[in-house]
């Protein structure tokens, strides 16, 4: 620490020392000119008293001042001034300057300068002046008195007497000696006592700047290193992999839907799951290597000393066995998934903000991708991320001006061959790029909520609409895990089939099963609200998800929907084949109906057929758009898969 600094650190004991240096200063001067005051003062009164004596007994003053031979009875007068046994030596002057007589007393030494100083006769108030003298034989204080004697306003003489003031200046020594002595002991105690304290406390106070100092370089929950110190950390970091000619791998790692893990697991549950990544993230880095949370449930790790490609892939292996392992929360285990984003430095950036916002704008990506991935930074992501933005901006715009339709895809029943209703799928007619279909922008709606109102929106209309279509057809909405986190799904269902006069029955919600993945007793229960309304649910998509059977157990589904990736690939792969003919073998063992999604050919009809499937769907029967009304109204009469495939071609 420089002197500087250490001065700074310590000023204001500095402070406190110079302020009690300056006082005791002060104390002194002050003490010193009081007594000099206090002694002149004594002279005076003196000086007076003896002056009023002299005047009192003007004939033995005049007798003295005419011949020496009366000097005894001056002798007396000064003895009746009570001031004689201090009268060192007295000199009596006549009205023309010249010595009448002196008292002669020895011993008393003065310079012929300061004798003629004090000769010199006045005619006005009586005079003092103060001495102190080394001379081992005389007193080390004493006064000179110059006293004029003026009898009936004409001068008769001087009196010059010497009074011995040393036991005055002793006493007054004594006095001020202690008053001194008591301030400095009470200065003394106010800096010893503080500076007792200080010094006790100063395990403590070392204890707690520490402590501050790790809450400024920390995040406070996970106890990584802040946002500041790992930008400090990557700068230097910078500065080596210049020097050294290696590489730096910036990941920016997401927790997906976290916000559903906190709903599930209350927040502290939500606090807990990111300690605990970060401490196994932690574990997997090599020394050198940095780590933070940038916020929320982001997490920035730089890899230092990355020679090729092979160093990262390493690393991204040992972060994912870390993080399969279930997470503890609330006493449940709970799988966590997570995106990542990474930029090389200096390929992609070679500043810490550069490298660090290149790898968040690969995050982006690999979260508008679905999630559960990584990504590496390409130059023109930042563009892609830039069109989000902007159909985020438009859609928000557009739910405004209600530049959205609903088509409509029929559904038919193959065992009898007919319409047996529709699936709504939503259309966005923007006024510039025309009709847009719902993959380029439902993940947009879902991140940022806006799938909140505009599923009410198409749930509304879809249901409008179905009102007015014959009765034994049967209206399917998609709904979005978005629409079960926010706001009651079931109350708005009710009051929209309350709003539209449509029977329950007859509408039919399809969710997926990412719906389910963190399946909360809250979903379940969400979903089981509205099975008491009377709608059906449907599961959509099935098996591209995280398949699971459990979930069919889980939840009573009226309907499963064969994902088209199935149908598509079954003609030419057995396997595929397979898992077609299972789904629908276990939908008729637990009595729920089956939709293949995607019939495009005449071939793939023909094997659901053989397989029993019971319902179909796809472009073979019919491309989604504005409801067939009067098709629908003759669907009881004509075969209408013919009807519908002429239509569609
Ligand atoms: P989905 O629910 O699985 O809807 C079926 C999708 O498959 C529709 O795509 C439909 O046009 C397409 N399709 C139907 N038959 C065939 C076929 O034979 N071959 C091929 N290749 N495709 C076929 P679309 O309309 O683009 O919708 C895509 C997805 O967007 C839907 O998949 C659904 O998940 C979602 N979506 C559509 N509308 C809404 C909505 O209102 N709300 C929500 N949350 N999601 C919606
Ligand atoms: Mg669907
Ligand atoms: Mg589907």
């Amino acid at each position: 620490m420089s002197g500087l600094a250490a001065l700074k650190k310590h000023r204001y004991w500095a402070g406190l020392v110079v302020l009690s240096a300056l006082i005791a200063t002060a104390a002194l001067v002050a003490v010193n000119k009081t007594s000099r005051f206090e002694l002149e003062r004594e002279a005076l009164v003196a000086a007076n008293r003896l002056t009023a004596q002299m005047l009192n007994e003007p004939d033995a003053l005049f007798y003295a001042l005419a011949s020496p031979s009366f000097r005894t009875q001056f002798a007396e007068i000064l003895d009746k001034s009570g001031y004689a046994h201090r009268v060192l030596r007295y000199e009596l002057y006549d009205s023309a300057g010249q010595l009448a007589f002196t008292s002669g007393l020895a011993g008393l030494q003065l310079d012929g300068e300061l004798a003629t100083l004090l000769v010199s006769p006045s005619g006005e108030a009586p005079k003092v002046a103060l001495f102190q003298s080394q001379n081992p034989g005389a007193p080390s204080d004493f006064a000179s008195l110059t006293l004029p004697l003026d009898l009936s306003g004409e001068s008769r003489g001087t009196l010059v007497v010497y009074l011995d003031q040393s036991d005055q200046a002793t006493a007054l020594a004594h006095y001020f000696g202690l008053v001194i002595g008591i301030t400095l002991a009470l200065l003394g105690a106010g800096i010893a006592v503080p500076a007792g304290f200080a010094w006790m406390r100063g395990p403590e106070r070392r204890k707690a700047e520490a402590q501050l100092r790790y809450l400024e370089e920390h995040d406070a929950l996970t106890g990584l290193s802040n946002r500041k110190t790992f930008g400090e950390s990557m700068a230097a970091a910078i500065e080596r992999m210049h020097r050294d000619r290696t590489h730096i791998a910036v990941l920016c790692l997401d927790i997906d839907k976290f916000k559903e893990i906190n709903e599930a697991a209350d927040h502290s549950g939500g606090d807990q799951v990111l300690r605990d990544i970060g401490a196994r993230i932690q574990a997997t880095l090599r020394e050198g290597d940095l780590i933070t949370r940038l916020g929320g449930d982001e997490f920035a790790i730089a890899l230092v000393d990355i020679t090729n490609l092979g160093d990262v892939m390493a690393f991204m292996t040992r972060l994912v066995e870390a993080l399969r392992r279930p997470f503890q929360v609330a006493g449940k285990d709970m799988l966590v998934t997570t995106s990542v984003g990474i930029a090389l430095a200096p390929g992609d950036g070679d500043t810490a903000a550069t490298v660090l916002r290149h790898a968040g704008i690969a995050l982006a990506r690999a979260k508008g991708d679905g999630g559960q991935r990584m990504c590496f930074f390409e130059h023109g992501m930042d563009k892609a991320l830039q069109r989000r933005r902007t159909v985020e901006h438009e859609l928000r715009l557009a739910l405004g001006r209600e530049e959205f339709e609903v088509v409509y895809q029929p559904q038919y029943d193959l065992a009898t061959e007919r319409q047996c209703g529709s699936e709504a799928l939503v259309r966005w007619q923007h006024p510039v790029h025309g009709k847009i279909a719902p993959g380029h922008f439902i993940s947009v709606a879902e991140d940022t909520g806006l799938i909140v109102p505009l599923g009410e929106w198409v749930l509304r209309r879809a249901c409008t609409d179905a009102a007015k279509w014959p009765e034994s057809f049967i209206v399917a909405v998609n709904l979005s895990p978005a629409q079960f986190r926010d706001g009651d799904i079931a109350e708005t269902v009710a009051q929209v089939l309350n709003e539209t006069g449509l029977p329950p029955e007859r509408l039919e919600l399809e969710i997926t099963e990412n719906l389910l993945i963190n399946d909360t007793e809250e979903v379940l229960g969400k979903l089981n609200r509205l099975r008491q309304l009377g709608v059906a649910i449907a599961m959509d998509d099935f098996g591209t998800g995280y398949s699971s059977l459990s979930y069919l157990a889980r939840f009573p589904f009226s309907k499963i929907k064969i994902d088209r990736q199935f149908i598509r690939n079954m003609t030419r792969d057995p396997a595929m084949r397979a898992i077609v003919k299972t789904i629908i073998a276990l939908g008729k063992s637990l009595d729920v109906t089956i939709t293949a999604e995607g019939v495009e050919t005449q071939e793939q009809a023909a094997m659901l057929r053989e397989f029993g499937c019971p319902q179909v769907q796809g472009f073979l029967y019919g491309y989604p758009g504005a409801a067939d009304l009067e098709g629908m109204a003759q669907s009881g009469k004509v075969t209408p898969i013919s009807a519908a495939r002429s239509s569609a071609a």
